[in-house]
C-alpha cells in the first residue's frame, strides 16, 4: 500500500455525494486537496469542515466541467505549489429524467453528455500532461453500471457511461510505459443528491428509487477509489463494479 500523505489529489464533484466522501477519506490519509464543483458554498463548508478535522491543506475552484475554457484557465492558473496533481478523480456527473428516449428532452441529452464525458475529457486533456513529464499519476474515473446495462429510461445516462468505460479504457492504452495508472470505478445505486438531481427535485420520485435495495453509500464509494489508489506503484486496478447486495 502507498502512502498519500502530501499527494495532490483534484476531484471534481466534491461539493456533494461521492465526491465529497473521497474529500473526507483523503484528507484522513494526508493528502492534500484541490476541490471542484459549482457550488461555492457547499465547497468552502466542506474545506472548512475537513480543515478543522484534520488539518487538511485544501484549494477550492468553482468550476463548471462543461465550460473547457474555464477547465483550461483553472489547471493553467493553478498556484506553483498545487500544480503537480499526484491523482485525478472525474467523479462530476449527473443523470436527468428516465425519458423514453423517442421522447427525451434535448437540454438533459447535452447536460449528461456535456458533462459526463465532455467534462472528463476536458479534465484529462488539461491534467495528464503535466502527469506524464513527471512520470508519474493516476486518473480514477467514475463510471456506473449504467455503462455495462441499460434500464429503461436509461437511454442516454447509460450511453454516458458506457463512453466513460472506453474512455478509461482508451486512455489506459494510451499511457502505457508511462507509470500512470487509470482506473474504472463503477457503482450500482448509491444513496446521493443524484436522484434529487435526476428527477429535477420531485423528492417523491426521487425517494421511490431506493424502494426495496439498500443502496450503497457515498463512503462505500469511497473506501473502494481510496483502495485503487493506495495499491502498489506497479498495480493498475483497471475497473471495480460494486453493486448492492440486492440490487440485479
Ligand atoms: P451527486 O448529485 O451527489 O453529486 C454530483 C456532483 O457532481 C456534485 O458535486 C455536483 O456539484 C457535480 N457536478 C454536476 N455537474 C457539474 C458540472 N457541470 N460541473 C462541475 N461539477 C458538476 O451525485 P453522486 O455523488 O451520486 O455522483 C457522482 C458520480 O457518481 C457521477 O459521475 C455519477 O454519474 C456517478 N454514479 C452515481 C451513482 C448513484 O447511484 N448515485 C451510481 C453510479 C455512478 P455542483 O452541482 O456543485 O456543480
Amino acid at each position: 500500500m502507498i502512502s498519500l500523505q502530501n499527494q495532490i489529489i483534484l476531484i471534481t464533484g466534491a461539493s456533494s455525494g461521492i465526491g465529497t466522501a473521497c474529500a473526507k477519506v483523503f484528507a484522513g490519509a494526508g493528502a492534500k486537496l484541490i476541490l471542484a464543483a459549482r457550488r461555492w458554498e457547499r465547497l468552502q463548508q466542506l474545506a472548512d469542515a475537513l480543515t478543522k478535522e484534520f488539518g487538511t491543506d485544501i484549494h477550492l475552484i468553482q468550476l463548471d466541467v462543461r465550460d473547457r475554457n474555464a477547465v483550461e484557465s483553472a489547471i493553467s492558473n493553478l498556484p506553483a505549489a498545487w500544480s503537480n496533481i499526484d491523482i485525478l478523480i472525474n467523479n462530476a456527473g449527473l443523470s436527468r429524467s428516465l425519458d423514453k428516449l423517442h421522447e427525451g428532452d434535448f437540454q438533459d441529452w447535452e447536460e449528461m453528455i456535456d458533462t459526463n464525458i465532455k467534462g472528463l475529457l476536458y479534465l484529462t486533456r488539461y491534467v495528464v500532461p503535466g502527469m506524464v513529464s513527471r512520470g508519474r499519476g493516476h486518473v480514477v474515473n467514475l463510471g456506473s453500471i449504467a455503462g455495462h446495462q441499460a434500464y429503461p429510461g436509461g437511454n442516454v445516462y447509460c450511453g454516458t457511461k458506457a463512453a466513460v468505460k472506453l474512455i478509461t479504457e482508451g486512455l489506459k492504452q494510451d499511457l502505457l510505459g508511462t507509470s500512470i495508472r487509470v482506473t474504472s470505478v463503477d457503482p450500482g445505486m448509491v444513496e446521493t443528491e443524484f436522484s434529487q438531481v435526476r428527477f429535477h427535485g420531485d423528492t417523491e420520485r426521487a425517494d421511490k428509487v431506493y424502494q426495496g435495495v439498500t443502496p450503497l453509500t457515498p463512503d462505500d464509494v469511497a473506501d473502494v477509489v481510496f483502495f485503487c489508489v493506495t495499491r502498489s506503484p506497479h498495480v493498475n486496478i483497471n475497473e471495480v463494479i460494486l453493486m448492492p447486495v440486492d440490487q440485479a
